[in-house]
C-alpha cells in the first residue's frame, strides 16, 4: 500500500519519531514505537541523522518499523555528505528491507560548511537521482509555509519548491507552522504555482516552553500571539505549561483540519506519554487496547 493511496481516500494519519544517541539505548524507542502502534498510524516516519549522525540507527529503526507489520515505514534522507554511490547503497539496502518511501531532503547544512560536501547540492537532484535509479519509491518533498529559513522570499522558495515536484515527488510534508492563517496563504500561492500535490502537516507539539522556543526560532517559523500568551502565561511552571500547551496543539489540529489537509503528521518527539495524553484529549484517534 502507498500513502497516497491512503490520501485518496482520506486523511491520513503518522507519525515522526527520530533515533537516539549511538551511546544511549534503542529499547526505549520501540517501546515508544508499540505504544504509538495502538493509535493506528497510516505511516510511522523515521529522522536521518542532521548533519550526518545515527544514520545507521535510521535504518534499524525504519526496518523495526516496517517488520512491526502494523504501519508503512517511511524513512527520511539527506544529501549531507553522501556521494551518489553511498546513497545508491543505502537505497538499495531501505528497498532490501522492505521500506519503500522516502522523504527525500538536500538535509541542514552543518555549522561551517557551504555546501552538502556530497553529490547533490539540492533536494531536486536527489529526487531525481532516486526517481531514475529507484523508482520503486514514493518520493516525499519538504515544503516551507513560512519559507525556507535560507530562501530569500516566499516566490523564491516556491519556485524551487516546484523543480524538486517536477523532479518526481508525490506528495510534501510540511515543516512546523504555528501559525495556521500563514499555511493557508502559502496553499493559495502553491496552488497559483501550479503545485498540486497532497500536502501532509506536521504538527509540533507545544510540550516545553524552552523546546518550542527553540525549534521555532530554528526554524525561521512564527510564534503567533496565542501561542506567545501560553509562554508568556504559563512559562515558568512546567506542568501547567505541558497543560495549557496540549490544549493549544488539540486547538492547532483542528484549526488545520479545517484549513483541508491530506495529512496530519505529528512530531512525535519519541515521547509517547504526552503524546498519548495529546490523541486521547483531542480524540482525533482512540488507542486500541
Ligand atoms: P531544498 O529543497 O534543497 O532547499 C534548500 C534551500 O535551497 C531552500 O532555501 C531553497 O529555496 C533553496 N534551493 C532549493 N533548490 C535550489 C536550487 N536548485 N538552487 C538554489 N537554491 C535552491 N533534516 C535532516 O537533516 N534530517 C531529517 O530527518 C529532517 N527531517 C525533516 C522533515 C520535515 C518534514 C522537514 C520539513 C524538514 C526536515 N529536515 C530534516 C530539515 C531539512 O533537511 C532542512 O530544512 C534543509 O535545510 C532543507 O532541506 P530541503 O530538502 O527542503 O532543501
Amino acid at each position: 500500500m502507498k500513502v497516497t493511496d491512503i490520501m485518496k481516500k482520506k486523511m491520513s494519519f503518522s507519525f515522526e519519531v527520530f533515533p537516539p544517541k549511538m551511546d544511549k539505548p534503542i529499547e526505549p524507542l520501540f517501546e515508544t514505537l508499540e505504544h504509538l502502534y495502538k493509535f493506528n498510524p497510516d505511516f510511522v516516519t523515521c529522522t536521518y541523522g542532521a548533519g550526518g549522525t545515527n544514520v545507521g540507527r535510521n535504518l534499524e529503526i525504519c526496518k523495526a518499523i516496517h517488520d512491526s507489520g502494523k504501519t508503512i515505514s517511511l524513512t527520511h534522507f539527506t544529501c549531507i555528505g553522501n556521494t551518489k554511490e553511498s546513497i545508491s547503497e543505502q537505497l538499495q539496502t531501505y528497498l532490501d528491507n522492505g521500506i519503500e518511501h522516502i522523504l527525500a531532503m538536500r538535509g541542514d547544512l552543518p555549522a561551517g560548511w557551504e555546501g552538502t560536501r556530497g553529490d547533490f547540492g539540492y533536494a531536486n537532484e536527489l529526487v531525481e537521482f532516486i526517481r531514475d535509479n529507484f523508482p520503486k519509491f514514493t518520493i516525499a518533498v519538504a515544503g516551507y509555509p513560512e519559507k525556507h529559513v535560507q530562501a530569500n522570499s516566499y516566490a523564491e522558495d516556491i519556485a524551487h519548491l516546484k523543480v524538486k515536484i517536477d523532479a518526481g515527488a508525490s506528495f510534501i510534508m510540511t515543516q512546523l507552522c504555528h501559525d495556521v492563517d500563514k499555511y493557508s496563504r502559502w496553499v493559495e500561492r502553491i496552488r497559483k504555482a501550479n503545485i498540486n500535490l497532497p500536502l501532509v502537516v506536521g504538527i509540533m507539539p507545544v510540550f516545553s516552553k524552552d523546546a518550542t522556543i527553540r525549534m521555532a526560532v530554528s526554524n525561521g517559523s512564527s510564534i503567533p500571539g496565542d501561542l506567545a500568551e501560553v509562554i508568556g502565561r504559563w512559562g515558568n511552571n512546567p506542568e501547567d505549561f505541558k497543560r495549557a500547551g496540549m490544549d493549544y496543539t488539540i486547538n492547532q489540529i483542528y484549526r488545520y483540519i479545517d484549513a483541508g489537509i491530506d495529512g496530519l503528521h505529528i512530531y512525535a518527539l519519541n515521547k509517547w506519554k504526552d503524546v498519548t495524553e495529546l490523541m486521547n484529549r483531542s480524540g482525533i484517534r482512540v488507542a486500541a487496547e
